[in-house]
């Protein structure tokens, strides 16, 4: 790093990484630490954590080192650091040793600006002899949250990053995570961080994230149809519960045409290294996974985020949408959501071994989900609220967008009530949904007229609505505890305490009716918004696509993912601006100067033939 760098933040950040301006609280947070305060940074993913210690580290004299729990991921922000110019490297268990040795052989020379670190090799002997051997900048801690017990994430190795604060106290530390809350926060602190340090807390808001959630008929094809209308060729990540769900997905997706891979714990540490790359490496991939992927997973260009199964928590659900649009362009988090997600993930929560308070809390805090996934109104309000931040409504969600219907059901809610109840009366027995669907309805098949169900008062009177009708109706009511599903027990449904309120009048019951005609219409409002070249007019389209041709190429040359030659924000910047020489070209965020020299002059010959 030349000497002129060294002058301020602002100026790295406009020559190195080519931004014209801080976002949120990057300032703060580089004066703060640039000064030996220690800090705690929390930020939602894509807030843009990452500047928050690599300025510091440039402009305080000596090494910065960065603990990262993910090995896999290493090389790629390495690789990222290199295309800006920078001196970056990484210890970790993917190097042999000699490649290892010259690592260590430059930062004791202090030929690094940056040194990636897996916990276990800063806490070997070795690593830390070699520490003791440099000049340190600073520590940062990505993924803090893994040094909590009670986080759900703890690494017994991130538990032993105490040390840090004993053997180089003067050292100071930046602990950075996306995860809110606040027992996390405090022992992040306590384990890490100086007494003196400070926290910075941002916004979770996701202002560019479209939050959605759509009634689960056939979740396959409504996936299918979701992808196609609005997200062809974009990249994006579906979630599923089960291993073998997520590989019936992605063979469907494929089977579609899609480039889809399934990712889950159950395949080989070879496959999933391989899917893992094609999904960074490769333009326009669709992951299908479990929750074993996504924790750093830092592909800005992720489009969409969409879940099958309904996640057990708003943190979960907030943390797995947050993977989407990184890069602050339009992206969406779509769910969807029916019946069968409150009862299975109440099965797990019953079937699950832990002691009952733990049991009341994953109860509660599915509940909170439930309630999220019901909402008529905005999803970001209440997700936000979640957090303990107060929004107004965002304009940027389902509900926002199209506000459901809200009527009153209650008596409706009745007759599906006194039906359960019938039938348990007449045969002593409870029954499940389509039987008591099909009373409803006045359907009388074998099994209704088995039981003689066919003569309860209540037969055929509830004729007037499809059995979808009803079927949402009772997902409604047993999210609110109106009912309940008995999943041990051939999944029949029996009355709660609750119900009894709505039976005697006592409880007003509020249908969330999704509008008619919203499908059409939502594709049309999701044209301007989603594809990161919409905003761009066919001339610019083509000169966009060409672009991404082009960096397909360079990135196989270089033998790095697409984004870290230049994400999709800049090229479509560089498609509208089109800069007729490498001065316009500087002008564009997100060039560099060393960018600016690299590709520079390929950039603006290939807009010339453009013109
Ligand atoms: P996080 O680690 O918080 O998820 P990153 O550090 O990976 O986020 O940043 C997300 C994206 O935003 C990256 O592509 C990064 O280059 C970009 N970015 C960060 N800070 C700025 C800024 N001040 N101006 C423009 N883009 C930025
Ligand atoms: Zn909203």
């Amino acid at each position: 790093m030349p000497e002129s760098h060294r002058a301020s933040p602002e100026a790295l950040l406009q020559e190195v990484w080519g931004y014209p301006s801080f976002r949120g609280m990057q300032q703060p947070i580089i004066e703060h630490v640039v000064g030996g305060g220690d800090a705690l940074v929390l930020m939602p993913t894509g807030g843009g954590k990452s500047l928050c210690f690599q300025i510091p580290a440039l402009l305080r004299p000596g090494l910065g080192v960065v603990v990262s729990p993910l090995i896999a991921l290493m090389q790629d922000q390495v690789a990222a650091l290199h295309e800006l110019g920078l001196r970056a490297a990484f210890l970790n268990s993917s190097l042999d040793a000699a490649a290892a040795r010259q690592v260590q052989a430059q930062a004791r020379a202090g030929e690094l600006d940056l040194l990636y670190m897996a916990p276990e090799r800063l806490l070997s002997e070795s690593g830390q002899r070699l520490l003791d051997n440099c000049r340190l900048a600073l520590f940062a801690i990505d993924e803090a949250h893994c040094v909590s017990q009670w986080g759900h994430d703890f690494r017994p190795e991130y538990g032993q990053l105490e040390i840090l604060r004993e053997r180089w106290p003067d050292v100071p530390r930046v602990a950075l995570t996306a995860t809110a809350d606040i027992p996390t926060r405090r022992e992040i602190a306590q384990r890490l961080l100086r007494e003196d340090a400070r926290a910075f807390v941002s916004s979770f808001d996701r202002p560019n994230i479209r939050y959605r959630v759509v009634e689960k008929r056939d979740g396959r094809a409504q996936l299918l149809q979701f992808i196609r209308e609005e997200h062809e060729g974009d990249c994006g990540v579906v979630y599923a519960l089960s291993r073998s769900s997520v590989e019936q997905v992605a063979e469907y997706l494929a089977g579609h045409g899609m480039r889809a891979l399934p990712y889950h714990a159950g395949l080989g540490s070879e496959t999933r290294a391989r899917h893992l790359r094609r999904f960074l490496d490769e333009d326009g991939v669709v992951m299908v996974a479990t929750i074993a992927f996504g924790m750093g997973i830092d592909k800005p260009d992720v489009r969409f985020v969409a879940h099958l199964d309904m996640p057990r928590s708003i943190e979960g659900y907030f943390q797995e949408t947050g993977r989407a649009g990184r890069d602050g362009l339009a992206a969406q988090a779509w769910m969807a959501y029916g019946l069968a997600d409150v009862v299975q993930q109440r099965r797990l929560i019953e079937l699950g071994e832990a002691d009952e308070a733990h049991k009341r809390l994953s109860s509660a805090k599915l509940d909170a989900m439930l309630a999220l996934a019901e909402a008529a109104d905005c999803r970001r309000v209440r997700l936000l609220a979640y957090f303990g931040e107060s929004s107004q409504p965002c304009g940027n969600c389902d509900n926002c967008l199209h506000p459901p219907e809200l009527v009153d059901a209650t008596e409706a809610a009745q007759k599906l009530l006194s039906t359960i109840y019938r039938c348990r009366q007449a045969s002593g027995i409870s029954f499940a949904a389509t039987h008591v669907i099909d009373v409803l309805r006045g359907k009388s098949g074998d099994k209704v007229q088995r039981f003689g169900h066919d003569r309860l008062s209540t037969f055929g009177i509830g004729a007037d609505w499809s059995e979808q009708d009803w079927r949402v109706l009772l997902r409604q009511l047993v999210a609110q505890h109106l009912v309940e599903v008995d999943s041990m027990h051939y999944n029949v449904l029996r009355l709660t305490e609750a119900s009894r309120e709505v039976l005697r009048g006592a409880r007003q019951v509020m249908l969330r009716r999704q509008a008619p005609g919203v499908a059409r219409r939502r594709r049309a409002t999701s044209a301007s918004g989603t594809r990161a070249a919409v905003a761009l007019d066919a001339a610019d389209t083509q000169l966009f696509e060409a672009l991404r041709a082009w960096r397909s190429e360079v990135a196989r040359d270089h033998g790095v993912p697409a984004y870290v030659v230049f994400p999709d924000a800049t090229l479509q910047a560089i498609a509208m601006a089109r800069p007729a020489d490498l001065e316009q070209l500087r002008s564009i965020s997100g060039v560099g100067d060393k960018k600016r020299d690299t590709y520079g002059p390929a950039l603006v010959r290939l807009i010339a033939e453009h013109a």
